[in-house]
């Protein structure tokens, strides 16, 4: 498999579609990023990473940071936190405000951003109050030390940020909270506004596809709950839109309203595809497209 020359191809092909779909707006400084960049890296279980397009220009990871804390979380902490967020799909916008009080406080899963409220909560807790925990996970995968939440998108979402303050203010009634509002909200919003390229969130997702193994070969994860992180992934990465995403593409996937999604080959490579517009979802339209292109053409699906 020539993973350059795919690449190459691939980019060509769905450039086009990178202006289809509208860069979130809803976070005002998500929406003056250029619509037509689009970028594709793939690290492989060894190491090795292969880009193509605008693979280096850093992009808002947004929700792509739920995986992360959610693997610090179980890292860390084991499997208690299921006690306080489902893992079903939740079939509903992923800052849908009814599900909440309809299923008593618990979120239907961790991706949608009730549920990585309560797990940003609880890796509050177990870090004694770090907020930088996502960070240096990220840093330490991909090797990029220089990778930072971004402060104007932090301030910019801080701003706007009454469903999620409403999100937690609904958890903190229902006593799914350990922390303050405030503290949980901070601490969530700064990981949403992590900085990062497609070739380092490839590099930094490189766990998931070698049964929990780190860059320097210790385990964050064991192999059962790395399983687990990327069936969550399956069945709720991509909010509303994971069974098209399943059907199109057939991995575990995680998007971000940056544009930004990661897919993950288990046993084989880790992928970042980025462009900045969105469907009616949330998830990057060419992002997609480039996805469904990539394990059709290799076969490198988990179906
Ligand atoms: N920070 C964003 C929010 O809370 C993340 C949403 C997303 O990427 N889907 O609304």
């Amino acid at each position: 498999m020539d993973l350059q020359n795919l690449l190459d191809d691939i980019v060509g092909a769905v450039q086009p579609l990178a202006r289809q779909g509208a860069a979130a707006d809803y976070i005002p400084s998500l929406a003056s990023v250029d619509t037509s960049q689009f970028g594709i890296s793939v690290a492989t279980r060894e190491g090795e990473v292969f880009s193509a397009g605008d693979a280096d220009v850093a992009f808002s990871i947004q929700s792509i940071s739920k995986v992360y804390a959610l693997a610090l979380v179980l890292a860390r902490d084991g499997n208690s936190i299921w006690k306080r967020v489902f893992r079903e799909p939740s079939g509903n916008p992923f800052n849908s405000l009814v599900q909440l009080e309809h299923e008593d406080g618990i979120p239907r899963n961790p991706f949608i951003n009730a549920g990585a409220l309560v797990v940003a909560d609880r890796l509050l807790t177990v870090t004694g109050g770090s907020t930088t925990a996502v960070r240096e996970l990220l840093r330490e995968e991909s090797g990029n030390f220089s990778i930072d939440s971004d402060p104007e998108v932090a301030a910019s979402e801080a701003r706007n940020s009454h469903r999620n303050t409403s999100l937690a203010h609904f958890l903190a009634s229902y006593g799914n909270l350990e922390n303050s509002v405030d503290d949980v909200l901070d601490a969530y919003i700064k990981q949403c506004a992590l900085a990062m390229s497609c070739t380092d969130l490839a590099l930094a997702s490189r766990f998931l596809a070698t049964n929990g193994l780190r860059a320097d070969g210790t385990p964050l994860l064991s192999p059962p709950q790395t399983k687990r992180i990327n069936a969550v992934m399956l069945t709720c990465g991509t909010y509303d839109a994971a069974g098209e995403f399943a059907y199109r593409v057939g991995l575990p996937g995680k998007s971000g309203v940056g544009g930004g999604i990661i897919a993950v080959v288990p046993n084989n490579c880790s992928i970042c595809v980025w462009s900045p517009a969105l469907g009616r979802s949330g998830n990057s339209v060419a992002g997609v497209a480039a996805l469904d292109e990539f394990t059709t053409r290799t076969g490198w699906s988990i179906f």
